[in-house]
């Protein structure tokens, strides 16, 4: 394998397991295309030896992952609520004011930098999303509507526009450019600005078995270690480090310039990296080997439900459903619907396994017997929400780690 690591640029990288060749996760399909053939594309993911990060080999062009993007504010009430009180938090901490900017790489609708401006500090989003970027300036959030790189950095620097909070939530996994993103983030950071940065973590990952998170808008999945040797690169370094529950569990990275203290918590969690085998194939090859465990007792389960009469549905139609579905080979012989709260998404059908989308309240409508829940990251959220259906005898099936009913 002759492509070189994302991050570091050394190779051969390593294999560590193929899912096959699957559609696009978010390329969910209108009832006159059901007939066409969709494009798939490998879903390789391979293990750097050097810098220990690991990827994916396919890059699909942006105009083709984004042409039709479907994920528009549909955030759940988990995340907003989580957006609110990290801006209240560093506000507070880093004692920004009205001299101060708060700035936000993929700044989608504004959804975080409205509590900044809430609390009196200048803003600036930045999001390539025209649709997104029009509905932010429709909330009178500034925002830039192009892709965040070095580039862009130097122009905002030019201007005299730099960051004493920086934010990037889920974006360094999605970026094909990553050292060029990484580079942008160290020009536009204020000599004492702190740069907030969000991933999956690949620890996650491995030992709850998220392989669904595995898709091609993910290019990377990190460790610390992994982060720690690409922002050093940068004259960047990690000064702080949480492990949040969020999308089945994050990192939550505090970045500034080099030379700035760093807490125990960052030298303790690389530490624990290295004593888990983060650092080495093995710890990735054996994650391998339960996904091919997982896919026989949830699809058993689903098969023996099947044949007991009960009918089936599934709930959320995300990315990593779709990735679950395809990998697994779950589809119309299993389920019979899935339904999700985006109405953009209502009406079409899953990609690859062509369920159609339907309404939350088709679950007490058609009352299933059981639903699998492919959102399992909001499942708190998404089980009090369908409180009557369960009252009515409904039961969740939650795929991962292990499959679990509810
Ligand atoms: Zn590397």
């Amino acid at each position: 394998m002759s492509i070189p690591c994302r991050s570091c640029g050394s190779r051969p990288l390593q294999p560590v397991l193929s899912l096959g060749r699957t559609p696009l996760a978010n390329a969910f399909l209108t009832a006159d295309r059901l007939g066409e053939a969709e494009p798939r594309y490998p879903l390789d993911l391979v293990f750097c030896p050097a810098c220990s990060l690991v990827q994916i080999t396919e890059t699909v062009p942006p105009e083709v992952l984004f042409a039709d993007y479907p994920y528009f504010s549909s955030f759940s009430d988990t995340m907003v609520r989580s957006a609110r009180d990290l801006a209240g938090r560093l506000a507070c901490e880093r004692k920004l004011g009205a001299d101060s900017m708060a700035m936000e790489i993929a700044s989608n609708d504004g959804y975080l930098l409205q509590h900044y401006r809430d609390l009196g500090v200048p803003v600036l989003g930045i999001e390539p999303a025209a649709n997104l970027a029009n509905a932010a300036e429709q909330k009178n959030i500034p925002t830039r509507c192009a892709f965040f790189g070095r580039g862009l950095a130097e122009d905002l620097a030019a201007e005299g526009r730099r960051a004493d909070v920086l934010h990037a939530h889920n974006v360094l996994a999605h970026v094909a450019d990553l050292n060029g993103v990484v580079a942008g983030i160290a020009i536009v950071l204020k000599p004492d600005g702190l740069a907030v940065i969000e991933v999956p973590y690949a620890r996650d990952l491995s030992e709850k078995c998220e392989f669904d998170t595995i898709y091609h808008e993910h290019l990377c999945y990190f460790s610390l270690r992994a982060l720690d040797g690409l922002f050093r690169r940068h004259r960047l370094s990690v000064a702080d480090v949480e492990h949040i529950p969020l999308h089945g569990g994050s990192l939550r990275l505090f970045v500034a310039h080099a030379g700035t203290a760093v807490s125990d918590r960052v030298t303790d969690l690389l530490a624990a990296e290295r004593a888990a085998g983060l650092l080495t194939l093995d710890f990735y090859r054996e994650f391998a080997g339960r996904i091919e465990a997982l896919r026989g007792r949830l699809v058993g389960l689903l098969r023996q439900l099947k044949g007991e009469g009960r009918r089936l549905a599934a709930y959320g139609a995300s990315a990593k459903g779709s990735t679950l579905l395809n990998v697994f080979g779950i589809g119309a012989d299993l389920l019979d619907f899935v339904v999700d709260r985006s109405t953009v998404k209502q009406g079409r059908f899953t990609p690859g396994t062509h369920l159609p989308i339907l309404r939350p309240e088709a679950l007490l409508e058609r009352r299933p017997d059981y639903v699998l829940l492919l959102t399992w990251n909001f499942a708190d959220e998404i089980l009090a929400q369908q409180a009557a259906y369960r009252a009515q005898g409904g039961r969740f099936i939650i795929p991962v780690p292990e499959p679990r009913l509810v």
